[in-house]
């Protein structure tokens, strides 16, 4: 594990929720627009039992857990680890590449599975059976890094029928690279099934704050 805390969800449609985040450590992606870069290294965390893991989340008592990265699923241990918060009474929600399989993964959990657009680097590697897995209570999440990622996301939407059933889609402008107001003008003009949200949690501390 890399980091555990605990905050508000900046992020998802449960954004503003106090929320207790797990970080693990390691991811074999490297999107141009990464925030958490000191997680990609499997060697930047350190083990901890999923016992003590459990534990301070169900002393934290927060309404939601968040099982983040890195890429979460990249870990041998995540499934483990997601089953046992799927039994705490608090919502759980895992944050996912989208390079992995979300088929195996335990019932009850909220998958926020990216899209990677061409502009993250990482667009080859969308594992795009997963978007037939997501129920209600799953998410799409497409981080922007300018106009022509939001083309290729509008088309991706209009393609595989997205944003207007139970699983919506989420629009992050990649902080610095795209103005909201832009994003907004964008959605507007083209009609689109999809919302956009800010990272709140950088709105209230600042891009460079940690752990927050
Ligand atoms: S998948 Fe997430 S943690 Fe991995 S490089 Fe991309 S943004 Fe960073």
């Amino acid at each position: 594990m890399y980091e555990m805390y605990d905050s508000v969800q900046g992020e998802s449609t449960l954004a503003g929720l106090p929320c207790t985040f797990i970080r693990l450590a390691g991811c074999p992606l490297r999107c141009t627009y990464c925030d958490t870069p000191k997680a990609i290294p499997t060697d930047s965390g350190q083990w901890v039992d999923i016992d003590e893991i459990v534990k301070q989340v169900s002393e934290n008592n927060r309404p939601l857990v968040l099982v983040t990265g890195g890429e979460p699923l990249a870990q041998r241990h995540c499934n483990t680890l997601l089953k046992r918060l799927s039994e705490l009474n608090c919502f759980v929600q895992l944050e996912t590449s989208g390079a992995y399989s979300i088929a195996s993964l335990p019932a009850g959990i909220r998958r926020i599975v990216d899209i990677k657009t061409p502009g993250s680097g990482e667009s080859q590697r969308n594992q795009l059976q997963n978007i037939g897995q997501l129920v209600a209570g799953d998410e799409i999440k497409i981080v922007l890094t300018g106009r022509s990622d939001y083309e290729w996301a509008r088309d991706f939407i209009s393609e595989h029928q997205l944003g207007l059933g139970d699983v919506p889609v989420l629009l992050s402008p990649a902080w610095g690279d795209v103005a909201a107001s832009e994003l907004c003008e964008w959605l507007l003009e083209d009609r689109l099934p999809a919302r956009m949200q800010m990272q709140m949690h950088k709105m209230i501390w600042g891009s460079e704050a940690e752990g927050v």
